[in-house]
């Protein structure tokens, strides 16, 4: 009996895009679901006159693939993996390969690993982008896992992964839970880059007050610019025009605005704070789906809380273009983030992450597939420890260039009520990150003075602790505060304890 050469569990609408992807590169496959009536579904539909041979058990679905079994499980993320898993184990040789290509957290992949790989078995983590069509027609894939493991796949991953200028959409990214690791900050960008859209959206919308035809007009045109050339803003032009055919109305205008963030979006953030790194952007993207969930409440509050009112007065052209330079110069700040999140992990978790290669494999197949992406491969090829993007010639050149028209949005935005949190986000990031002297200085003061947390000097070195008597209780003679050479660490505790 001929053996197939990829198996996949799990026929919802990843694992069966993806399964026909492999197939159609001229890999045979087997497929298996939990319930059998999507298996009979796909075989009576999309399968049909296809390499594609249906299992009704695990034990027939691994019977029919050829050795080493390269097994991709597209199941729930969380418990049905590990579910999966266990029933495979004992049906697998030495060797097998799995591959979880769910939206897992890099934790559990990390678990599944240290469970797996000594038992002889080997595991990839795999994190796949790009929705419904990517997984049909070339997705990103972000593999992560044991090397050795990973030369196995590396011919179906190239021929099935989106294809651009400068190959295919995938690499391997590195042990462990890398690849789950590299998707989660991929989908916590891909929060940053909606949000500042529909930031964009609202201020074009509700300050210059474009109707769905110019809303329209304007987000092909950036299309067409080098700078916002992406398939989010390609969609957003084509959402605009869409009219509903029961109310004739725009279709955008009925959804309700309120959106859920969970897994990818909120892990990102949980990370970032647990790793000490800035990612105000990914932060104010999903605070503000959080915020907007709380849809009867804001409704009641709008009638109680008044605001400014009005439109913007100015040059509607003006405006327009001022917007656009406001989401480039913030989706840029955005991006530095999400790259500054993978470089600490990769340092703490030794994931050895090239930068340029994650912009490179993320230019197609997946949602953040940008020109843009061009521009920060470069940047990293160029100077691989680049601290920050931010500092990139090119990128900085460009902030440098639009920066009063991204402050002038942001002052039009306030004046008008028109809430900008992430665009605000990126040019706080902005401004924190250029000023050599933050106002930390008197955080510390006040550190030292509740709490003896003790406080570094520029003007000379150690630890210092001041007896910080009230100004009341000073006599003009003894204004100048007592300063004490702490007997304490000369690098002062980072955490508040206040
Ligand atoms: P999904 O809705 O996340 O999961 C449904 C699939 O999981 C079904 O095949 C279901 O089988 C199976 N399943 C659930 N619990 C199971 C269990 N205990 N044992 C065995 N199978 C179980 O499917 P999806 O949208 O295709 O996504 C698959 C994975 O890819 C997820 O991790 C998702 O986060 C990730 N992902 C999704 C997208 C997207 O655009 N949808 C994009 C990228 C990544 P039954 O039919 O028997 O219920």
């Amino acid at each position: 009996m001929t053996q197939q050469s990829f198996g996949v569990i799990g026929l919802a609408v990843m694992g069966e895009n993806i399964a026909l992807n492999v197939e159609r590169n001229g890999f045979p496959i087997a497929v298996y679901n939990r319930s059998r009536d999507k298996t009979d579904k796909f075989m009576a539909e999309r399968a049909q006159g296809r390499n594609v041979k249906a299992a009704f058990t695990l034990e027939e679905f691994v019977a029919s693939l050829e050795r080493p079994r390269k097994i991709l499980i597209m199941v729930q993320a969380g418990k049905p993996v590990d579910a999966v898993i266990a029933q495979l184990k004992p049906l697998l040789d030495e060797g097998d390969i799995i591959i979880d290509g769910g939206n897992s957290w890099f934790e559990d992949t990390v678990r599944r690993t240290q469970e797996l790989e000594p038992a002889g078995f080997r595991f990839i983590g795999m994190g796949v982008s790009g929705g419904e069509e990517g997984a049909l027609n070339g997705p990103s894939l972000m593999p992560g896992g044991t090397q050795s493991s990973y030369q196995y796949l590396e011919p179906i991953f190239n021929k099935i992964a989106a294809q651009v200028d400068d190959g295919p959409c995938v690499t391997y990214i590195g042990p462990g839970g890398a690849g789950h690791y590299v998707k989660m900050v991929h989908n916590g960008i891909e929060y940053g880059d909606m949000q500042l859209i529909a930031e964009a959206y609202d201020l074009l919308k509700n300050a210059a007050g474009l109707d769905h035809n110019q809303l329209h007009e304007v987000f092909a045109e950036w299309n067409t610019t080098d700078e916002l050339n992406s398939f989010l803003i390609e969609i957003t032009a084509n959402i605009f025009p869409y009219i509903d055919p029961e109310t004739n109305l725009p279709l955008v205008d009925l959804i309700v605005d309120a959106a859920g963030q969970k897994g990818t979006g909120r892990w990102t953030v949980q990370t970032a704070l647990e790793l000490g790194v800035s990612i105000p952007t990914i932060i104010a993207a999903v605070n503000a789906r959080i915020i907007s969930s709380f849809k009867q409440e804001r409704v009641a509050a709008s009638k109680i809380l008044t605001g400014p009112t009005g439109k913007y007065e100015g040059n509607t052209q003006e405006f327009i273009n001022k917007v656009r330079d406001a989401l480039y110069c913030s989706k840029i700040c955005s991006y530095a983030q999400g790259m500054a999140l993978l470089a600490t992990a990769s340092h703490t978790y030794n994931f050895g992450l090239d930068l340029g290669e994650m912009a490179r494999i993320w230019k197609g197949g997946c949602i953040i597939r940008a020109g843009f992406l061009n521009k920060i491969k470069k940047a990293f090829s160029e100077n691989p420890a680049l601290p920050n993007l931010l500092l990139a010639p090119e990128f900085k050149q460009t902030i440098l260039d639009r920066q009063d028209a991204w402050r002038d949005v942001l002052v039009t935005a306030a004046k008008l009520g028109i809430p900008v949190p992430a665009f605000s986000a990126s040019l706080d990031y902005f401004d924190s990150y250029r000023r050599d002297r933050l106002p930390q200085n008197l955080t510390q003061a006040q550190r030292d003075y509740f709490g003896a947390h003790t406080y570094l000097r520029l003007d000379k070195p150690g630890a210092f602790h001041t007896e910080w008597t009230p100004i009341s209780e000073q006599s003009v003679s003894t204004s100048t505060p007592r300063q004490l050479e702490a007997k304490l660490p000369t690098t002062p505790p980072t955490s508040s304890n206040g």
